[in-house]
């Protein structure tokens, strides 16, 4: 027989369950296998996301006698905000605590009446472009949607006054579609009514183009925008940028985008970070064009956003507007972005739990 102390312990440890990051339908099959109406799952749901209870307590349309029994076997668990940095433009990137320890950052950025919360999807990235600073640290795991949507709700919950409307992008650490699940289960929660209540027009998945899954996740998540980083125009300078490509060259990525049921007026955007003599000139502009024609696209430049080490420079002001308006010419809808929040490592391609 086992000591009764260890066995106690044991049962503890296999019973007190997070529930944040679970669906409506996980939450309700929980209260029902403890004997509980489905419906007491629905309201923790809405107490947990769409009110942001952050304890059993808070609930106050349970009785006292479910809060304490709720108490004894499960917990909303959150990572902790183990650093903020805030940029001279208002941008703001968290540095996040994982319950194991590892760390995942967060950037919020405000514009104007524009809110956008970047989060991140892995804590580390595999696919090692050679771009961007994510690249250069260990690859470690996915994350749960717990975690994917614990971002949103801590950066959010930061803010002095919550924004009445955000925009959400799945543009930092990691790539999206190398963890499909985890993001796709963290979507429904974001876009319910009955939960975080972002709607899906502005949300915007950003993928480094992985083929295989492009399919599948926008047929589950239709309305969510779909982001494609191209950064390039030849097999040849893809392949050294982005070694992804040799998986899954440039015309495999378009042909898939082309491929893709879009909702009338939706377009999928492609992005392209300039990178001084790389992939900057005037031929490579007029070779974007002909790659899009008859696509459903849009063009987001980028300026490129150095970090310590960084094996490449940002495209001159001169050839980055003569791009832009080669792509112009051609008919495509052409914007450049900002870089935001560089001042703290907090911009694209930027993060890397690291601070400058
Ligand atoms: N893995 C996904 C999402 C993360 S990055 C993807 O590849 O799309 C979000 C965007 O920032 C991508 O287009 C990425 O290529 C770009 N980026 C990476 N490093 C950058 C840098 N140093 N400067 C500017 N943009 C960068």
């Amino acid at each position: 027989m086992k000591p009764p102390g260890a066995a106690v312990i044991r049962a503890k440890n296999d019973i007190v369950k997070n529930l944040f990051g679970l669906s409506r339908e996980r939450i309700e099959a929980e209260l029902v296998a403890l004997g509980h109406p489905a419906f007491r799952g629905r309201q923790i749901y809405r107490w947990m996301y769409a009110r942001g209870a952050a304890d059993f307590e808070a609930m106050t349309d349970l009785s006292r006698g479910l809060r304490a029994d709720l108490s004894r076997v499960f917990t909303i668990a959150l990572p902790s905000i183990a650093e903020r940095h805030v940029s001279r433009d208002g941008t703001i990137k968290y540095l996040l605590e994982l319950a194991d320890g590892r760390n995942v950052e967060t950037v919020y950025i405000p514009d104007g009446e524009r809110h956008t919360f970047c989060l991140s999807t892995q804590v580390g990235c595999p696919l090692k472009c050679t771009f961007c600073f994510s690249g250069t640290i260990r690859f470690e795991r996915n994350l749960e949607p717990g975690e994917i949507l614990a971002q949103f709700v801590l950066a959010r919950g930061d803010l002095p006054v919550p924004p009445a409307r955000t925009n959400v992008v799945f543009m930092g650490m990691g790539e999206p579609l190398l963890n499909t699940e985890g993001v796709l289960a963290a979507l429904e929660v974001l876009t319910d009514d009955d939960a975080l209540a972002v709607s899906p027009r502005r949300i915007t998945v950003s993928t480094a183009g992985v083929v295989d899954q492009l399919e599948a996740f926008s047929a589950k998540a239709p309305t969510i925008g779909l982001a494609i980083s191209l950064h390039a125009t030849t097999n040849e300078r893809r392949d050294q940028l982005m070694p992804i490509n040799r998986k899954y060259p440039i015309r495999e990525v378009i042909e898939a985008a082309r491929r893709l049921p879009l909702p009338r007026r939706r377009r999928i955007t492609f992005e392209y970070v300039l990178l001084g003599g790389d992939n900057d000139t005037l031929e490579d502009a007029h070779r974007l064009a002909s790659l899009l024609e008859g696509v459903k696209a849009k063009v987001n430049v980028i300026a490129y956003n150095p970090w310590p080490g960084a094996p490449h420079k940002r495209s001159t002001p001169e050839a980055s507007s003569n791009f832009i308006e080669v792509l112009a010419a051609a008919g495509l809808t052409a914007s450049l972005r900002r870089s935001r929040g560089d001042d703290v490592l907090a911009a694209c391609g930027q993060l890397a739990n690291k601070s400058g």
